[in-house]
């Protein structure tokens, strides 16, 4: 191809852009400088050679210190693994020079034969095709060199052309890749985080503020699934009902804040006493209840017994000393949950009627 004779860019002009943080942002922001070659962008040299006949051509990102080379093809192992050149480059040029730069003999221009490449491989024809962003920032270039003078056809600089565009949408296709992986990633945080949210206020539902047990709901809920396991499994299950004697003289003496204490202590006594798998809640002002699965009426009676006596030998203060009435009652074939809480409360009451501080059962 007849082209006027390039002249080189003036050194002040290729380092402003070389150095131009807009520029060199743009290059780091590709992802590529120092990945390893890839085919997708190999692909397009080894066809820029084959269609030119170039022996020749590489993809080049210019980082302001230094060309890295994303893919080069008929470079061999040394160049290939350093990606790397010291000092100017016809690069450097065709990244100011606005279009290709198409240099048929680089020995024969002044200004381009001091290029150290020319001397250092033997560089005598060169065309590069600048790859430009979308906001104007050239980034490198897509370029093939020859070893002998050439003169470009117009269909070579078609060529590279087209070629210089398939590498642009590859890097493009990269960083959409990888922005929307972080995007992915940001979003994953995010569901995990509404996760963490969702699973503290579903502590905070199922909670009572006070004793930190199982709340009223929560315990209406146990009570429903251990009843539909009882029916699969056959397995007894008892419940006891515990309600603190004369609480309201404990309140009237020390304050509603000591009686707060106490009921806080009782949780602790009683949560203590619990295995893993009862359910034990605070369902009213003073009032407990412990689900206890697998549990017939002996076992329940020596459960509650020992939960009465825990609350009432605990080392209370004499003013404060308290005790509790607990009703067992052990469920019966056909009863719902209504019915077990019914008799459980029923039994509670006989205790209260006997004289508090003691185990009663349906
Ligand atoms: P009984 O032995 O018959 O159960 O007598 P009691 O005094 O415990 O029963 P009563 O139902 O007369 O009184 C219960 C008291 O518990 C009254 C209420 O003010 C108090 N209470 C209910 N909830 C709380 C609470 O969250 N904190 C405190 N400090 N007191 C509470
Ligand atoms: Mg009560
Ligand atoms: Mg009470």
């Amino acid at each position: 191809m007849e082209t006027p004779s390039p002249v080189p860019a003036d050194e002040a002009s290729i380092l402003a852009a070389l150095m131009d943080p807009g520029r060199v942002a743009a290059v780091r922001d590709t992802g590529l400088l120092d990945t390893p070659p890839e085919e997708s962008f190999d692909r397009l040299t080894r066809l820029a050679a084959r269609l030119t006949g170039a022996p020749v051509t590489f993809v080049s990102l210019l980082d302001f210190s230094r060309d890295f080379y994303k893919s080069a093809f008929g470079l061999g192992e040394p160049l290939n693994t350093t990606r790397q050149l010291e000092g100017r480059s016809f690069c450097h040029y065709a990244m100011v020079s606005d279009g290709p730069l198409v240099l048929p003999d680089v020995t024969q221009l002044a200004g381009f034969c001091d290029v150290p490449t020319v001397r250092s491989l033997g560089v005598r024809a060169y065309a590069g095709i600048p790859l430009v962003t979308a906001q104007g920032q050239v980034l490198g270039s897509f370029c093939a060199v020859d070893f002998e003078p050439r003169q470009w056809t117009e269909t070579d600089i078609e060529v590279l052309v087209e070629l210089a565009h398939s590498a642009m949408r590859e890097i493009q296709l990269r960083k959409a890749v990888r922005d929307s992986d972080a995007l992915n990633l940001r979003l994953q945080e995010q569901l995990r985080r509404v996760d963490e949210l969702n699973k503290a206020l579903a502590e905070l539902a199922a909670k009572d503020s006070l004793t930190g047990l199982f709340n009223r709901r929560a315990f209406d809920h146990s009570l429903a699934l251990e009843l539909a396991i009882v029916e699969r499994r056959n397995s007894p299950l008892s419940l006891l009902m515990l309600d603190v004697d004369h609480f309201k003289r404990i309140n009237d003496s020390l304050g509603h804040a000591a009686g707060d204490e106490v009921l806080k202590q009782i949780g602790c006594i009683l949560s203590a006493g619990a295995r893993g798998i009862d359910v034990v809640a605070r369902v009213g002002g003073e009032e407990f209840a412990i689900l206890l699965p697998n549990t017939n009426m002996p076992d329940a009676v020596d459960v509650a017994e020992r939960m009465r006596v825990a609350v009432s030998q605990a080392p209370w203060s004499q003013a404060s000393s308290a005790t509790v009435s607990v009703g067992v009652a052990t469920l019966m074939g056909g009863e719902n949950a209504c019915g077990l809480y019914a008799r459980a409360d029923a039994a509670l009451y006989g205790a209260k009627q006997a004289g508090r501080n003691r185990v009663a059962m349906a």
